[in-house]
């Protein structure tokens, strides 16, 4: 039987961070009910259709899934189980903010099969969190992963950012170090991004925000991959470390090409060769299903040329990189004969390196990977 993963979109948020341009909405809490129901509409009509793959990664991601009343996220655990063919083996993780979490939440998460966590802390540091408009302190992050522990979760992930506004070199060191010492087995870390339409961005642009300058912010990033891999947290993708055999396997089946099924709105999915998007917006999402229409507004079949493109690059942002066998297999091609010019003129510049069988980023790559992934794009 095939594998199969799937990813559950809970677009809720107590309120949005001033950064966020995620499909998530605030003050919507009347819809909860009703979308629980589509999503387990939906996943009786895909379980019939995908009856012959095993799930073995589920993913409920968001949006702020822990604000979802238990006794929701208990039926959309039921409705999985009972529509999918789940392995035993699965590995089942679930968002959480760590404003939003109580030790009996857990607790009953843990009962209904979930058994991995993934809080968005964000930083240790309140004047930084309030910055950014999170709706939890510093020390609301160290109660939920003790909770989480009390639990009995084993797996727990925390997601940190760097280059805050207001956040210095010393400052980001000092929340590494706060990181490892709550001792998850995963740490994801992202560099700030001013996305368009957000109040920071807004912000930044009426001159009112004061980043890290560039120097620091590499600084940080140098730190980072430096620090974390020497306190057991070895680097498996560009921005994700992780204890060894216990990175995130949901993820790892983005970047290998597995496919994957999106439940809900505004989630996407792989399937057969094809990227498809479910419609964003909650009550169209709620609508489609209970119409009897299809939640997909987004299809698309990609070219040879962008499959390998996408491939590649998916690839290269892991750590073990992308192996030459598998990609001849799967596109019928040569990869030094199709793409030699450009694997040599990166390797030239220090961005990858192979031993002939496998192709991966050097630790200069890893820094600059848009280079990189820019020049495999077809035309
Ligand atoms: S909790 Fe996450 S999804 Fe929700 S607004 Fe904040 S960053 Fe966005």
């Amino acid at each position: 039987m095939s594998k199969l993963g799937l990813y559950v979109h809970i677009p809720f948020c107590r309120q949005k961070c001033l950064y966020c341009d995620f499909s998530s909405y605030q003050g919507v809490e009347h819809l909860f009910a009703a979308y629980t129901a589509a999503l387990c509409q939906q996943i009786a009509e895909q379980g019939g259709v995908l009856c012959k793959s095993v799930v073995d990664t589920i993913y409920i991601g968001g949006g702020t899934p822990s604000l979802l009343p238990v006794q929701l996220l208990e039926q959309i655990m039921s409705s999985l189980y009972a529509n999918f063919h789940v392995s035993n083996e699965a590995e089942i993780s679930m968002e959480a903010n760590p404003g939003t979490v109580t030790r009996a939440q857990l607790s009953a998460l843990k009962a209904a099969g979930i058994n991995r966590l993934s809080f968005g802390v964000q930083s240790f540091n309140n004047e930084l969190l309030a910055g950014l408009g999170r709706i939890h302190q510093a020390t609301d992050s160290l109660t939920a992963i003790e909770y989480a522990y009390a639990a009995g979760f084993n797996n727990i992930s925390i997601d940190l950012m760097y280059g805050l506004p207001g956040q210095t070199f010393e400052g980001f060191a000092w929340e590494l170090e706060q990181a490892v010492a709550v001792n998850t087995s995963h740490i994801s870390v992202y560099g700030l991004k001013l996305e368009e339409g957000t109040p920071l961005a807004a912000a930044y642009d009426r001159g009112l925000l004061k980043l890290p300058d560039e120097a620091t912010e590499e600084a940080m990033y140098d730190h980072m991959v430096d620090f974390l891999p020497g306190r057991g947290l070895l680097r498996y993708e560009i921005s994700n470390f992780a204890r060894p055999g216990l990175e995130c396997r949901h993820n790892l089946k983005y970047w290998q090409y597995q496919p994957y099924l999106g439940i809900g709105a505004a989630a996407h999915s792989f399937l057969n060769g094809e990227r498809l998007s479910n419609v964003t917006g909650i009550p169209e999402y709620i609508s489609a299903i209970f119409e009897g229409c299809s939640p997909v507004v987004m299809r698309e079949t990609l070219t040879n040329d962008q499959s390998m493109a996408e491939y590649i690059f998916l690839a290269l942002r892991t750590s073990q990189g992308l192996t030459v066998a598998n990609f001849s297999q799967l596109f019928c091609v040569d990869f030094f004969r199709h793409f030699g010019n450009i694997f040599e003129k990166l390797q030239r510049q220090d961005l990858v390196e192979t031993d002939s069988r496998r192709i991966w980023l050097t630790d200069r790559g890893m820094k600059f990977g848009n280079i990189v992934f820019s020049s495999f794009l077809p035309d």
